[in-house]
């Protein structure tokens, strides 16, 4: 376990461009903000979506692509970096006209319709991701 405190003077509160890969753009925010370590939410809609789903067996991403307009019912991520690099690890739940919802590990080729996010960066300690051989992911090197 890791001890870290939520730097309270810096919360980022923002919205993306409607066209945006929601993905690219926060992980853009995070590195031009100088953010390594944190935690990112938001609500909004997607154009279409990519999600991914972790075939444990076979120890890799299936990917799930959604050509729809959805509501973001609910979108979570952690920040920390891999490969010296930044990265952000989120979920999102999508929701269709009906109400239904479906949701996974997002991945690039996610398109904002409408997004707003709020970003809590992370101070005192590192987040760092390295491979985990029994998972075939990385993870954080607690
Ligand atoms: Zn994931």
């Amino acid at each position: 376990m890791l001890k870290m405190h939520i730097q309270n003077d810096k919360i980022l509160i923002g919205r993306l461009k409607k066209g945006d890969d929601l993905l690219i753009e926060l992980t853009k925010i995070c590195e031009r903000e100088n953010i390594p370590y944190g935690k990112v939410e938001g609500i909004g809609a997607v154009s279409c979506a990519n999600l991914g789903y972790y075939d444990q067996v076979n120890k890799r991403y299936l990917w799930n692509k959604i050509d729809d307009s959805m509501e973001v019912l609910s979108f979570i991520g952690n920040i920390s970096i891999k490969d010296n690099k930044t990265f952000i690890h989120a979920h999102i739940v999508l929701g269709d006209e009906s109400g239904k919802a479906v949701g996974g590990h997002l991945g690039e080729g996610t398109k904002v319709f409408a997004f707003e996010y709020i970003i809590f960066p992370f101070k005192g300690g590192k987040l760092i991701r390295d491979y985990d051989e029994d998972t075939g992911l990385f993870l954080w090197t607690l």
